[in-house]
């Protein structure tokens, strides 16, 4: 039964419980990358202001070769094993990479079976909506991803690329986070140009319509061989000249081998992790703009806290609310950001004041840093203001 179940593995950082955090099903998850990954939620949630800690979990499978009778088996052993390690008040899950409300509704089954007699919808978020979920999950982070590039484009950093509207884009991953996000680019007069999935990327001058690639992924499991398309790698697709790259795929995708030759304005994270700090230190130094992921697609978890809420209320918002707290969670986040970018005087001479203290070896940092330094100070500050006891 368990042939293709090798390994399970969660982990809980932070300094606030619950922790939030998606369970990813991937044949390659290691115990590193969930315990990183886990940090990474710290950091968005304080970011975010949401009162959760972080949290991840994976199990390596591979669900290309798993039957749904085998995929529900799995979800529901691996939450019976989790016990009471997860709970409304402890740790609550989310869908991540191959895993999805379906998954959430079996995690939320078992867990209601094992825990009988209370309210348990706060258990797990990403649910159907049937059960409890909150509309505009499913596509919170996609959505997320195009108020935070919107928001950050009307900054006028780049004065030639002050709206989506006319700007050509790059997406690598065409899942639940990438296709929402080129659905949402498309109608806001963007041109896609490129996407791909694990299968390789498709290429096309004019742009492509991410409707029609989703009928076709739909009905040929990939975006590859999509008529009038150039097929290209996934490496090829990294190094294609655009304003917005935006990887939605996987971890670690621009890297210290192939940073070089990205040639984009800027690189959107979508997915968490996909540039490694040797990428990081190239792509700065060629005056490629990096949005973090813990800005970028923190759609995800604000949806999720939002669905939470409900939840525990015994609610249900409509579409309309969520999408507006949504887009107000954003925008604000990536002005906090922004502002404190701003905020920092580059100087090399020996700081004298408070404000030239401010400064990071004569340079500018860039968005990571930033952004990373907001929530760690509040991480921080919080951790400070409880003490140690008994
Ligand atoms: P998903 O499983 O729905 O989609 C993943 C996509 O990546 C698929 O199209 C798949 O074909 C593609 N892919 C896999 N391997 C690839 C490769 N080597 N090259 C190119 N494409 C590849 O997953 P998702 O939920 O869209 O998540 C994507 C990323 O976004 C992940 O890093 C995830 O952690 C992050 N993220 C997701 C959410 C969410 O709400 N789903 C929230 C925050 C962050």
């Amino acid at each position: 039964m368990f042939s293709h179940l090798r390994d399970i593995v969660l982990f809980i950082v932070g300094y606030l419980v619950p922790g939030k955090g998606g369970i990813r099903y991937h044949p390659d998850i290691t115990m590193e990358e969930v315990i990183s990954l886990a940090k990474l939620m710290t950091w968005k949630c304080a970011l975010l202001n949401i009162p959760f800690g972080g949290a991840k979990g994976g199990v390596i499978c591979d669900t290309k070769v798993l039957s749904d009778s085998e995929l529900r088996r799995i979800t529901r052993r691996f939450t019976s094993e989790l016990a009471d390690s997860i709970g409304p008040n402890i740790d609550i899950p989310a869908p991540d990479m191959y895993t999805n409300e379906q998954t959430m509704a079996w995690i939320f089954d078992t867990y209601d079976v094992l825990h009988p007699g209370k309210n348990n919808r706060p258990v797990v978020t990403g649910k159907p909506i049937e059960m409890g979920g909150s509309y505009g999950r499913n596509e919170a982070t996609g959505n997320g991803v195009c108020f935070v590039i919107e928001r950050f484009l009307s900054k006028a950093l780049i004065p030639e690329l002050q709206t989506v509207s006319g700007s050509r884009v790059v997406i690598q991953g065409f899942g639940k986070v990438g296709s929402v996000t080129a659905q949402v680019l498309f109608r806001k007069g963007a041109i896609i140009t490129a996407v791909s999935d694990s299968q390789g990327g498709v290429y096309c001058k004019d742009g492509l319509n991410p409707d029609e690639l989703l009928s076709f992924k739909e009905e040929h499991g990939t975006v590859v061989g999509m008529p009038d398309t150039m097929t290209m790698t996934n490496e090829e697709i990294l190094q294609l000249e655009c304003d917005l790259l935006i990887p939605a795929a996987l971890s670690h995708q621009i890297h210290g081998e192939n940073a070089h030759k990205v040639n984009a304005k800027v690189i959107v994270e979508a997915a968490n992790s996909p540039v490694t700090p040797k990428a990081d230190e190239n792509l700065s130094k060629r005056g490629i703009i990096v949005l973090p992921d813990i800005v970028v697609n923190a759609g995800g978890v604000t949806v999720s806290y939002f669905e939470w809420v409900q939840n525990q209320m015994n609610q249900q918002w409509d579409l309309e609310e969520v999408n507006a707290r949504l887009q107000k969670k954003m925008y604000k986040a990536m002005d906090l950001v922004f502002e404190h970018w701003q905020d920092f005087v580059v100087c090399d001479e020996t700081p004298s004041d408070e404000k030239i203290l401010k400064t990071l070896n004569g340079k500018k940092p860039d968005f990571r840093s930033i952004a990373l330094s907001i929530s760690i100070d509040r991480v921080a500050t919080a951790t400070l203001m409880r003490g140690i006891w008994p």
